[in-house]
């Protein structure tokens, strides 16, 4: 799963990368689904031991265009995991007293405690997203944001936080599909958004504003994934795999007892 993570070095290009690949698994869904099931329990697990271990901070961020499938990894690939060591934090439009702060303030009020997974439902990355897109701010302002970035995440990495950032890839054809489910299903109904069809419109320039965040910010210690998310199934299994081998090189452990616990006898 590696070759999906984008070199510090490297320029990307979106439309190079294949949003409907499915890796070895040549779309063989049920192999694919059967070692998801298993990569949940290892994650349970590892979740378990980061907690017990209460040194490591992990935290996830997940962007992508709408219906890309954000909220579908963190139910699929976080299921089973204890909800305890886990929480998701959204980012939406900013309320007025997060606008009148840095755009940073209400991010790392979210970010991860030692022992806690955090995932990030979109980002302070909206901030060189939606934000440049929209011109909410003056280019001078958001192109300076990826350099701060890049020196935030330094930080939070130095101070032992674990950052993984997934890009769920999707192209315009796939989108539509989703779209139109979301009108026709009566399950789906509550989820469209008329205004997601403006910000369908403005395709191309919201991958130019990707390619750009991504190519600038993905570095050795905070590096981007580019996810294949066209088949969920494929999204899920990439994502869950990433995690449960980047936990797995922590080499954690559960803590020794203070003391020695050989003579104790309950009665
Ligand atoms: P979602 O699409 O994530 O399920 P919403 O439909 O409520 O949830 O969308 C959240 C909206 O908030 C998105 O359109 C996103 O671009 C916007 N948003 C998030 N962060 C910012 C920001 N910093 N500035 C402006 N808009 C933002």
């Amino acid at each position: 799963m590696e070759r999906y993570r984008v070199r510090e070095d490297e320029k990307i290009q979106l439309k190079d990368i294949d949003p409907g690949d499915t890796g070895k698994y040549d779309g063989e869904k049920d192999e694919g689904l059967e070692l998801l099931g298993e990569l949940n329990q290892e994650l349970e697990q590892l979740q378990e031991l980061l907690y017990a271990e209460h040194k490591h901070r992990v935290l996830v961020v997940l962007q992508g265009m709408d219906t890309s499938g954000k909220d579908g990894v963190i139910r699929h690939v976080f299921e089973g995991v204890n909800p305890q060591g886990v929480r998701v934090a959204s980012f939406k439009v900013p309320t007025p007293e997060e606008l009148d702060h840095d755009y940073l303030w209400r991010i790392h009020k979210q970010t991860p405690a030692k022992g806690e997974i955090v995932i990030f439902n979109r980002s302070h990355y909206e901030d060189v997203l939606v934000v440049r897109v929209h011109e909410l701010v003056p280019e001078m302002v958001w192109k300076k944001r990826y350099e701060q970035i890049r020196e935030f995440e330094r930080h939070l990495v130095q101070e032992g936080t674990i950052i993984l950032k997934f890009f769920l890839h999707i192209d315009l054809e796939e989108q539509k599909e989703r779209l139109q489910a979301r009108l026709y299903d009566p399950t789906k109904t509550w989820k469209f958004n008329p205004g997601d069809l403006k910000e369908r419109a403005l395709w191309d320039v919201y991958t130019e504003a990707y390619e750009d965040a991504i190519n600038k910010t993905s570095t050795v210690e905070a590096p981007w994934y580019i996810v294949p998310a066209n088949k969920k199934w494929y999204r899920n299994l990439v994502i869950a795999s990433v995690l449960v081998d980047a936990l797995k090189k922590l080499n954690m452990k559960y803590p020794q007892p203070a003391e020695d616990l050989s003579g104790i006898v309950i009665q």
